[in-house]
C-alpha cells in the first residue's frame, strides 16, 4: 500500500526518532530520550535525522511572539508524542512565568553588538528557558505511561536551583537534590530550598561538590532506587534541554532581520550544551550561524579544538562557576555529527577519553570540527576588565559568565555581520564576583529580594553513599510509592 496516497495518512509530518550516538540505540522515542537522559550504551541521544527549517519563513516576521517560534521548533522534535494543543499550552504556561515578554531580548551594546538577555526565568539563569518546558514535558510524558520518575541532581548552584523551581509540585516526579554543603552562595541555596513542594528533597552533604557527584553516579546505578520507578538526571546531556535551547538562536535571527546572512554567537560555554543548540539551529537552516565557544580557565574544549588533544585535567574554580568543567559532555554531540555521524567512531573515541582520561582527535575530524565552532579560553583577569570596561562604556552590568564571553568577542577576528553574547545569568545571582570584577554592586531584582522571607527547608548528610542512598529510598516511596 502507498502510504503517502492513504487518505487515512496523519495531517503531522512531523515523526521524530532518536538514535544513540554510540550506535546502539535506533528509532526511540521523543518521550523515552526525556525520561532517560543518557542511552543504554553510554552514548546521548541525537534525532535520526534533523528537521530542516526554511529560515526565511521561520525568521521572517520580527515581532513574532518568541513562543510562536518555540512551538514551531519543538514540534519537529517531539513529533507525534504530544498533539499540538497540548504542546502548544506547555509553551505558552512555561514563558509566561517569565518576566520579559519578549522572553529572550536583545540589547544593543554597540554598533553590531548585542546581547541576548535569556536570564528573565524564575531563577535568573539560561537554564529556566529548557528547564521549565521539559519539567511540564516530563510530566505529561510520565501521564501518558503511567510511570513515575525519580530525578536526581548534584548541583554547584544554577541547576539546582533551575530544577527545583522547575519540578516543584510535578505530577509524578520527586526530585533529590544534592548540593555540598555552606559551599554554594547563600542566594542560590535559597532560591533550591524555599521552593516549599513537597515534591523536592534537598540534601546538604558534608563535602565538595565532587562528593555530592560521586554520590549522585552511585545513586544512578542503585537498583533499589529503581524498584517500580524510573530513576535518571537533569543535566544537560538531556535532549529535551538541548531542543529547547534552540528557538532564541532563531529568534534573535528573526529580531535582527538578519534573514540567511551572518550572525556570530558567542556562546559562555562549560558542558557546551547551549552551544551544541546554537549547532542545531545552523544544522536546522538557519546557515548565517556562526558559533565561538567561550571557556573560562578550564580550557580542555578550546583546547582539544586548537590543537587536536583533548585531555581531562582538574577542574579549577572560577568565578564563572557554572562553567567550571573540564570534559564537557555534549562535545560527544559534535563529535557524532563532525564525523558524519559514526558511532563507531564516536564510542571509541570516548571510550579511550574515559579509561586514559585523554585521547587525540584524528586530523580529518579535527578539521571538520573547526569548520563548525571556533574556541577560546579567557583567563579571569580578561574576563573581569570586560565585565568593567562593558559597564563603563554602555551601562550593562554583566555577570561572570557573560564577561567571559563578552571578552572572547573583543579578541575575535573581524567577521561580517552583526555579534551577539548569550548573556546566561543575572549579576545580582553573582554579587561578590561582580564587585570584585567591575568595583559596583548589582542592584537586587525583587525576585532574589522576596526569597530572604522564605522558609528554607533542607537536611544534612554527611558525604557517605548509603547513608543518601537510604535517605532517597525513604524519599521517593512516600512520594512516588
Ligand atoms: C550552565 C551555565 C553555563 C554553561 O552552559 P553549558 O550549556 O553547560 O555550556 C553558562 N552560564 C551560566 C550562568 C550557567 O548556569
Amino acid at each position: 500500500m502507498n502510504s503517502e496516497a492513504s487518505p487515512s495518512a496523519p495531517p503531522r509530518a512531523a515523526t521524530s526518532s532518536y538514535v544513540s550516538t554510540r550506535g546502539g540505540a535506533h528509532g526511540v522515542s521523543f518521550n523515552q530520550v526525556l525520561l532517560e537522559s543518557l542511552a543504554p550504551d553510554g552514548g546521548l541521544y541525537a534525532p535520526t535525522s534533523w528537521p530542516r527549517f526554511e529560515v526565511g519563513a521561520l525568521t521572517r516576521n520580527a515581532t513574532a511572539p518568541f513562543t510562536d517560534i518555540a512551538f514551531s521548533v519543538m514540534r519537529e522534535f517531539v513529533g507525534e508524542a504530544f498533539s499540538d494543543a497540548r504542546l502548544r499550552a506547555c509553551i505558552e504556561e512555561t514563558y509566561a512565568g517569565f518576566n520579559h515578554p519578549a522572553v529572550a531580548p536583545l540589547t544593543q551594546l554597540d554598533a553590531g553588538l548585542f546581547v541576548l538577555e535569556l536570564y528573565h526565568g524564575p531563577t535568573l539563569a539560561f537554564k529556566d528557558v529548557a528547564m521549565q518546558l521539559i519539567a511540564r514535558l516530563i510530566s505529561e510524558a510520565l501521564a501518558q505511561s503511567g510511570e513515575k520518575l525519580l530525578l536526581l541532581t548534584a548541583t554547584s548552584g544554577d541547576t539546582g536551583a533551575a530544577a527545583a523551581r522547575a519540578f516543584a509540585g510535578a505530577p509524578g516526579v520527586a526530585l533529590g537534590v544534592l548540593h555540598p554543603h555552606e559551599r554554594v552562595s547563600p542566594l542560590q541555596r535559597r532560591q533550591m530550598t524555599t521552593t516549599g513542594a513537597e515534591n523536592v528533597l534537598n540534601i546538604a552533604v558534608d563535602g565538595d561538590f565532587d562528593a555530592c557527584q560521586r554520590i549522585m553516579r552511585g545513586l544512578l546505578a542503585d537498583e533499589g532506587l529503581r524498584v517500580g520507578r524510573r530513576v535518571s538526571s537533569v543535566n544537560s546531556i538531556n535532549w529535551g534541554r538541548l531542543c529547547a535551547q534552540a528557538p532564541y538562536y532563531f529568534s534573535t535571527i528573526a529580531a535582527l532581520g538578519a534573514g540567511g546572512g551572518p550572525v556570530r554567537f558567542v556562546v559562555p560555554t562549560g558542558n557546551f550544551g547551549d552551544a551544541f543548540a546554537g549547532w542545531a539551529a545552523r544544522r536546522m537552516g538557519a546557515a548565517g550561524v556562526r558559533l565561538l565557544a567561550a571557556v573560562n580557565d578550564n580550557d580542555a574544549l578550546a583546547h582539544a579544538l586548537n590543537t587536536g588533544e583533548y585531555a581531562r585535567k582538574p577542574a579549577v574554580e572560577t568565578a564563572s562557576v557554572s562553567m567550571d568543567v573540564q570534559a564537557p559532555s555534549n562535545l560527544e554531540r559534535l563529535i557524532f555529527e563532525a564525523s558524519d555521524r559514526d558511532g563507531e567512531a564516536t564510542r571509541t573515541l570516548f571510550a579511550a577519553f574515559e579509561t586514559q582520561g585523554r585521547t587525540s582527535l584524528p586530523d580529518e575530524l579535527l578539521q571538520a570540527l573547526r569548520r563548525e565552532v571556533d574556541a577560546v579560553s579567557i583567563a579571569q583577569s580578561e574576563a573581569d576588565a570586560a565585565m568593567r570596561s562593558t559597564f563603563e562604556r554602555t551601562g550593562f552590568l554583566p555577570c561572570p559568565h557573560t564577561s567571559v564571553a563578552l571578552a572572547a568577542a573583543a579578541r575575535a577576528p573581524f567577521l561580517e555581520g552583526p555579534t551577539v553574547i548569550l548573556s546566561t545569568a543575572h549579576p545580582a545571582k553573582f554579587p561578590d564576583a561582580v564587585l570584585a570584577g567591575a568595583g559596583v554592586r548589582p542592584q537586587t531584582p525583587q525576585a532574589l529580594t522576596s526569597l530572604a522571607e522564605l522558609t528554607e527547608t533542607f537536611e544534612r548528610a554527611p558525604a557517605d553513599a548509603e547513608t543518601v542512598a537510604a535517605r532517597l529510598r525513604e524519599f521517593a516511596g512516600a512520594k512516588l510509592g
